[in-house]
């Protein structure tokens, strides 16, 4: 491809809404532009990109057994009531009417429409294991799209689907899917790591996401892993050990103590010259519409998703201040929220975190401004709870609930995720197979996502340096671009065209800038835009040599024209072969 042609325009400037480095530099090296918010369009580098890393996974799908589909993007209401998820899906499920009035809704993913054409396709046990994927646009009304390609509303997703006839077989298939993960993104030039997980809005028991490991923002989840073993789960999911602390009170008995202006665990402990590990702590949240009291040890921090599933809520959010002034008020109480406690709401849910079974002549707040009740103790002063729960984040430095060394957190990229369905879905849209005795059972299922988009963004995160990007070979949009310093040198541009020839003959994809730029402005493009070999053709063609630069390690050499090619063509396919 000639540059002087290419569709793509470099930028002086990165674009002002962008906080990430690589919605930074996909747009300012005129890979994508943006349509609307978390919408964008490809061009033609980008697009090249995308493709890269769908072949990748198409082959890595493909040599795994599963079979490639394409089911349609907008999707009818029904099959989303069969599954009960019309209901559950929150705001993020894009709705809308056609012409007759018929709700439909565009695609956030697919397990309905997949489980339906398994209804109607799968008769027989003898035609499983059966796993079906595609490659396709979903659409999520993000509440915060932000981080270009990383988070769009609009963005392109991997999704397969399999069927089995038993749990066996679907830990197979999911062990089966978990190493072509693995080898697809060491393909894509990803280290990943895989971590146990909430399962969200897909649902089904066991999932583990597919982190690539960043230290900045661009990383949304907390990651906590073990050195000393394989444990690794996202903050949503992590247990730990607790460490030790003082749970018990020196207090002798329970009585009312005067804590003006305590409204804080901090100023509360401060006043009290107490450890914060010695108050139970009680916040409100609004449960689906309900209010909740949530009682956790003043040390430990509530983790959201962990309350929301102890909960079985659609949603949750915290109470405002007015939301828990008309509370308390509602059973006679006349105090500010920052003392709000357990005691005097029988009729509210109150659920506590594990973290609360262990406290004894504890501090709590008791509905009355400015004083707290120490030396407490459920049963004889508050009621037990009826429902403990893992409710807190862990923390780093907690131990490894499975070998006992201590736990360290990261920010990660989650760019896969696996998920064992079991029978959610084949029960409720009633999907089954008849087994070998005439049985009809529901059908054993796993989902496995990728998002291609956010794939392709993460090896930016992971690749580039002040310059730009530094694409890995296997997505990258060519693999060599050949820069002629001067146009109008007739030896350079012979030179740099036979160079251009030759790569493209032995089937290598390249660049060439034919343009009529002065040569910094092409090797600061050449740069951004992240080529992994450069060919430069410039003065020294009249000693018969070019420069060969490596974008990754900055190595350059000055070799013949015909070294450069055979040097090329060898980087390229060793870096290809699989
Ligand atoms: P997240 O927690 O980041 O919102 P998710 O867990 O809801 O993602 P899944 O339902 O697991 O996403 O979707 C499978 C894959 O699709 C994700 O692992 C991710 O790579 C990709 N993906 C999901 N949401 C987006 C998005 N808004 N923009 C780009 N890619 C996305
Ligand atoms: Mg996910």
């Amino acid at each position: 491809m000639r540059l002087s042609k290419l569709f793509f325009e470099t930028l002086r400037d990165f674009p002002s809404d962008a906080e990430v480095i690589s919605h930074k530099l996909l747009v300012r090296a005129g890979y994508i532009r943006k349509l609307t918010n978390g919408i964008y369009n490809y061009l033609p580098l980008m697009w090249r990109v995308l493709k890269k890393v769908e072949n990748i996974v198409r082959e890595e799908m493909d040599k795994a057994g599963a079979q490639e589909i394409l089911m349609p993007f907008l999707q009818p209401k029904e099959l989303w009531e069969q599954s009960g998820r019309w209901e559950v899906y929150g705001k993020e499920l894009m709705r809308l009417k056609d012409r007759h009035n018929k709700e439909m809704c565009l695609g956030p993913t697919h397990e309905e429409i997949v489980t339906a054409i398994a209804r109607e396709g799968i008769r027989s046990y003898k035609q499983l294991p059966v796993n079906l994927y595609q490659i396709q646009s979903k659409f999520r009304d993000e509440i915060r799209p932000r981080f270009g390609l990383l988070r769009g509303r609009e963005f392109i997703m991997k999704d397969a689907y399999s069927f089995d006839r038993d749990e066996e077989g679907m830990q197979k298939s999911y062990k089966i899917m978990a190493d072509a993960y693995t080898k697809f993104f060491k393909r894509c030039g990803l280290e990943t790591k895989p971590v146990q997980s909430d399962s969200g809005a897909i649902g089904g028991n066991l999932s583990h996401e597919y982190m690539v490991i960043t230290q900045t923002d661009s990383g949304e989840d907390d990651v906590f892993y073990c050195d000393g073993c394989d444990y690794a789960a996202n903050s949503n999911h992590a247990v730990s050990v607790l460490n030790e602390a003082k749970t018990t009170g020196d207090w002798t008995k329970a009585e009312k103590v005067s804590t003006p202006h305590a409204k804080t665990i901090a100023e509360l402990a401060d006043l009290l010259k107490i450890e914060p590990s010695l108050i139970c702590k009680c916040l409100v949240y609004i449960a689906d519409k309900d209010p909740v009291l949530v009682l956790i040890r003043g040390d430990k921090t509530v983790e959201e998703t962990k309350l929301m599933n102890a909960l079985n809520a659609k949603e949750i959010r915290t109470a405002s201040d007015a939301e828990i002034e008309e509370l308390m008020a509602n059973h006679g109480f006349n105090a500010v929220p920052g003392f709000i406690g357990p005691k005097g709401f029988d009729d509210v849910r109150i659920i506590a975190d594990n973290t609360v079974k262990d406290l004894k002549n504890f501090v709590v707040a008791i509905n009355e401004n400015d004083v707290h009740a120490v030396g407490v103790n459920f049963g004889t002063d508050v009621k037990m709870p009826e429902h403990f729960a893992d409710l807190r984040i862990a923390e780093a430095g907690e131990k490894c609930p499975q070998c006992g060394q201590p736990l360290k957190v990261t920010r990660g990229i989650e760019v896969g995720n696996i998920f064992q369905l079991g029978t959610k879905y084949s029960k409720a849209m009633n999907a089954t197979y008849t087994d070998e005795n005439g049985n009809e059972v529901p059908f054993v299922m796993g989902c496995y996502g990728i998002g291609i988009s956010r794939t392709a963004a993460a090896a930016v995160e992971r690749h580039h340096d002040e310059y730009g990007i530094k694409w890995p070979m296997a997505i990258a949009p060519y693999h060599v671009i050949v820069i002629p310093v001067n146009v109008q040198d007739e030896l350079q541009m012979k030179v740099a065209e036979d160079i251009y020839n030759k790569l493209q003959a032995e089937g290598i994809e390249v660049l060439i800038d034919d343009r009529e730029d002065r040569a910094g402005v092409k090797f600061k493009d050449a740069d951004l835009i992240g080529i992994p070999l450069r060919i430069t053709a410039g003065k020294t063609v009249n000693e018969g040599l070019v420069e060969y630069k490596v974008r990754e390690t900055g190595e350059v050499v000055k070799v013949s024209p015909e070294e450069a090619v055979k040097m090329a063509v060898e980087t390229v396919k060793a870096a290809l072969s699989v």
